[in-house]
């Protein structure tokens, strides 16, 4: 495992426009969570941040898409984007997170420079119909399995605190290390009143094992990434997941709920005398 922090930055290049029913998700046009929704984030706000995001030290910078996969015109927008990003910031690392893709679609994404695809399978495939019946698990494992097949860099995760059992974290993990992927982002369900779930039920040093859980599960992938849910799951004990397993975040705003100003999380990694990876292996 790479010991230096692998920072990433998430943009989401449309938001809200969603009409799966994926049950922890604020993105669905079917909750009517009260978040910003757009088809189309200006260009111009997409370069400001990748270029902020590169000044505050990430190396990745994710271009995502709220819709269930990716359509013709979805495609040619994601790769204009690659294209304007790579012009003004081509130390970032491009990954696109556009739901269900097929081989064909990956290639295209990877001419216009995208390096890796992020598709999380979620949680396990037997508890996945509780929380999306709109769209099945194994659409999720075989776009991930595209990913590989187009040479692209995979990665691959899932969410925490839906309600599933122990059982199915420990199926998620096992199904996530039949696919090899290079990055395991691990989000913590960040409850919003508009969605039907119960709020997470998580305590803090049950989230801390299942970094822990999925560190060991997968012992072959270079990074670990704390992704959403940071914040609200661990408050003020978030430094404490680096000595759990994890060597990546994500830095900044997420998808609809805000994060922290980059510059804190930057001082924490200095306090904890933790390197910024400056490269991707
Ligand atoms: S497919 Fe993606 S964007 Fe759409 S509701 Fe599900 S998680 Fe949200």
């Amino acid at each position: 495992m790479d010991k230096k922090i692998f920072l990433c930055s998430i943009c989401n290049i449309n938001s809200g426009t969603c009409n799966e029913d994926c049950k922890f998700c604020s993105q669905s046009v079917r909750y009517k969570a009260d978040i910003e929704r757009y088809k189309q984030k200006p260009i111009e706000r997409i370069l400001e941040e990748a270029i902020a995001a590169r000044d505050n030290g990430a190396l990745g910078f994710c271009l995502v898409t709220a819709d269930k996969g990716l359509t013709e015109k979805t495609l040619k927008f994601v790769c204009d984007v690659a294209k304007a990003v790579i012009e003004v910031a081509p130390e970032l690392r491009l990954i696109a997170c556009n739901g269900t893709a097929t081989l064909e679609q990956l290639l295209v994404l990877k001419e216009a420079g995208i390096k890796a695809y992020n598709h999380n399978l979620e949680t396990s495939e037997a508890f996945y119909p509780q929380i999306c019946t709109t769209h099945p698990w194994s659409e999720r494992y075989e776009t991930c399995q595209n990913v590989n097949n187009a040479g692209m860099v995979l990665i691959s995760g899932g969410i925490f605190g839906l309600g599933e059992t122990q059982e199915d974290r420990v199926s998620m993990l096992a199904s996530l290390n039949s696919l090899n992927p290079t990055s395991v982002p691990v989000n913590f369900y960040h409850h919003n009143e508009a969605l039907e779930l119960q709020p997470n039920p998580l305590t803090i040093d049950e989230a801390l094992e299942l970094i822990k859980l999925t560190r060991n599960t997968l012992p072959e992938a270079q990074r670990i990434m704390v992704a959403g849910g940071r914040e609200l799951m661990f408050g003020a004990r978030q430094e404490e997941i680096f000595a759990y397993g994890a060597n990546s975040i994500v830095i900044g705003n997420y998808l609809t709920t805000a994060g922290r100003v980059m510059s804190k999380d930057l001082e924490m990694l200095a306090s904890l005398q933790l390197d910024v990876a400056k490269k991707v292996k």
